[in-house]
């Protein structure tokens, strides 16, 4: 009953912030006050007008920025998501444009109150042709090279054995070649692997090149205990979303998440997807679950802190220093 007032009322704060927020910046973008470029100007949050932040700090290291449902307001969303306290984000690639699209748009995201980095690599829902693998790793390569330490981490890479992914064989080939230049550049790996299957297949390859690898995250755990202790003993780190807030898909990683020490722990919303009950306090529809929102990640980590029986403070907190030394930013 307690921990149901608790993420009502951190709902409620959500909302209040976003409303005056949007109060503050209709003031402040009026013609006199901005003159006509007021969409695209680069206003600070107004942190100053607004009650205390919720958190001291908040790292969501998944908010899929690029994506078409953010096609034209991403940056009210990169505003909401500073007025409910995040203060850092990871927007990853999912193709070699798009981790282009996202390096783009995180250097051009100054004055959102928000710092950007990126992630450049071919996600496995993209990995449909085995064609160009080889001119796509010296793609990332460069990519990565010559971005001035934007692009924290290669990825998202991995496997994903649900319906409606390409063939396994297909994922293997751009996994593998993802794997090796990650382990000779160096570069952190943001791994996204789903379903016990694919789980099987990361861990050969991955046990394979144990002693090369560099730090690896998985990024939205949902496996099940043994999963989850393998990443554990391997070293990985481990970012919970808001299956967590879920109430039945939820239930069992709730059930595992104490299992996971703080120190390899972090948090993400992974928007637009993944949406939960309430996701979009603060937004207008807030009853409508997408597009999900990096300004829900305060719920996320209430729902992680229940979960783990920890101040949420003491949460947000961590995973913010986790993420923060995990990608080097
Ligand atoms: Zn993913």
């Amino acid at each position: 009953m307690k921990s149901r007032r608790q993420s009502h009322e951190l709902f409620r704060r959500i909302e209040s912030r976003c409303r005056q927020h949007r109060r503050v910046r209709a003031h402040s973008s009026s013609p006199a006050a901005a003159g006509s470029s007021a969409s695209r100007a680069p206003l600070p949050p107004p942190r100053s007008l607004l009650p205390p932040p919720l958190f001291s700090e908040l790292f969501d290291v998944d908010a899929n920025l690029t994506h078409e449902a953010f096609k034209g307001d991403w940056r009210e969303q990169v505003r909401l998501a500073a007025v409910a306290g995040v203060s850092r984000a990871i927007v990853p690639g999912s193709t070699l444009a798009d981790s282009r699209r996202a390096l783009a748009l995180a250097t051009d995201s100054s004055g959102c109150g928000v710092g950007l980095w990126t992630t450049a690599g071919v996600h496995p829902f993209n990995a449909s042709s085995m064609d160009g693998v080889g001119a796509a790793m010296d793609d990332l390569r460069a990519q990565i090279g010559s971005s001035g330490g934007r692009v924290v981490a290669l990825g998202e890479c991995g496997l994903d054995y649900s319906d409606g992914f390409p063939p396994a064989e297909a994922q293997l080939v751009w996994f593998e070649h993802q794997l090796d230049l990650a382990c000779e550049l160096k570069t952190p790996l943001f791994l996204h692997i789903r379903v016990s299957a694919a789980f099987d297949d990361a861990r050969r390859l991955l046990d394979a090149r144990a002693a090369a690898l560099p730090p690896v995250l998985v990024h939205c755990f949902t496996g099940g205990e043994d999963e989850l202790r393998w990443c554990l003993d391997s070293g990985f780190h481990v970012s919970v979303s808001g299956v967590v807030c879920k109430k039945e898909r939820g239930a069992e990683l709730r059930r595992i998440l104490p299992l996971i020490p703080l120190a390899k722990l972090m948090v993400e919303t992974d928007a637009p997807y993944l949406g939960f009950p309430n996701c979009r306090a603060g937004h207008p529809k807030p009853k409508k679950q997408f597009p999900n929102v990096a300004s829900a990640l305060p719920l996320v980590v209430d729902a992680v802190a229940r979960a783990m029986k920890l101040p949420a403070a003491d949460v947000a907190a961590a995973t913010s220093a986790n993420a923060r030394r995990f990608f080097g930013v």
